[in-house]
């Protein structure tokens, strides 16, 4: 069975489009003009790639883009004020803080300081307790990016059977809840299921298998499920090329779905980072 490729960029734009005449329609409603702000703390060549696209993502929409670099050895105390005045800037309206920090800072609780109103990653504890009840508009920019990416893929999702790998707070744990939110039998496995040696057995399961480890070849080919949709959200350099966590080649033969590694999950992530500022706008400025 040839896969078929489930390619991000396509969505991607089709999105951007929208978001363009809603953010452009709420600007001119409210006469202001939405502005993020990213905070990067110390320097970084992976953050630096980060920062370039989401200004480039930002300034198509209109929106303004501007980059707190703060110095590697920044006091913890100094980053959180900056954050206080971010929050009480009514000119801004989201914040980002860029991955990685250095390790003198403690990211989770500069994360709670961002304003739940200004949480442009959806990563404030606040917006991810509301994708627990599933009431929510604002998420975790990866896990909203693989959730449209098998709207836009037309899959009923509803009884499959899905296995996740990885639980991070930004990718697995939040992708495993809006699976449940769309009625999704979710099994989210991690290091401990692979250091037991049951990972193969979980991921033979998987109609949809949802990959977020970041090890080249993890997931071998002859473990995917006939039929399966395989999203492969990890990222490898192996020499000179980007590689995801599934073997590809093998497992597409298996797949009916799969991404490709680059360009299935990643291009979309910028945009619903994107989404989440026109989000957080129209919440700052509805009436
Ligand atoms: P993380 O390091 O925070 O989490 C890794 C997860 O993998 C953990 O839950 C860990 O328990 C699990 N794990 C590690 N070894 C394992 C094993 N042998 N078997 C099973 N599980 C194992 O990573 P993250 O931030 O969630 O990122 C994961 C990958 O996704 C990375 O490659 C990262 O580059 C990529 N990523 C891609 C995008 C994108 O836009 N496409 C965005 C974010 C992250």
């Amino acid at each position: 069975m040839a896969a078929i490729l489930l390619e991000g960029k396509p969505v991607a734009e089709k999105i951007r489009e929208a978001l363009l005449a809603e953010i452009s329609a709420l600007m001119a409603g409210s006469g202001k003009k939405a502005k993020l702000v990213a905070i990067e703390i110390g320097e970084n060549a992976a953050s630096a790639v980060y920062v370039k696209n989401q200004k480039k993502a930002a300034e198509t929409l209109g929106i303004e883009y501007e980059l707190k670099a703060l110095p590697a050895d920044v006091p913890q105390g100094k980053a959180e004020d900056i954050i206080k005045e971010l929050n009480a800037d009514d000119s801004v309206t989201a914040i980002i803080l860029q991955f990685p920090v250095p390790k003198s800072i403690n990211a989770n609780k500069l994360i709670n300081k961002i304003s739940p109103e200004k949480d442009a990653e959806g990563v404030h504890p606040r917006n991810m307790g509301n994708i627990l009840s599933g009431n929510y508009r604002i998420g975790p920019c990866t896990a909203m990016a693989v959730m449209e990416l098998l709207r836009s893929s037309g899959v009923d999702l509803y009884g499959k059977e899905a296995v996740v790998v990885g639980h991070s707070d930004i990718v697995g744990k939040p992708l495993a809840l809006m699976l449940l939110n769309k009625f999704v039998t979710t099994c989210v496995c991690h290091i401990a299921t692979g250091e037991r040696g049951n990972l193969s057995e979980h991921v033979k399961r998987a109609e949809l298998l949802i990959v977020a480890v970041g090890k080249a070849g993890l997931i071998k080919g002859e473990w995917i499920r006939e039929g399966a949709i395989v999203i492969d959200v990890g990222i490898n350099r192996v020499g000179e090329k980007l590689v995801g966590d599934v073997e590809f080649d093998k497992a597409a033969k298996a797949a009916s779905m799969i991404t490709p590694v680059p360009g299935g999950v990643g291009p979309l992530t910028t945009t619903m980072l994107m989404r989440n500022v026109v989000e957080l706008f129209k919440n700052q400025h509805s009436e």
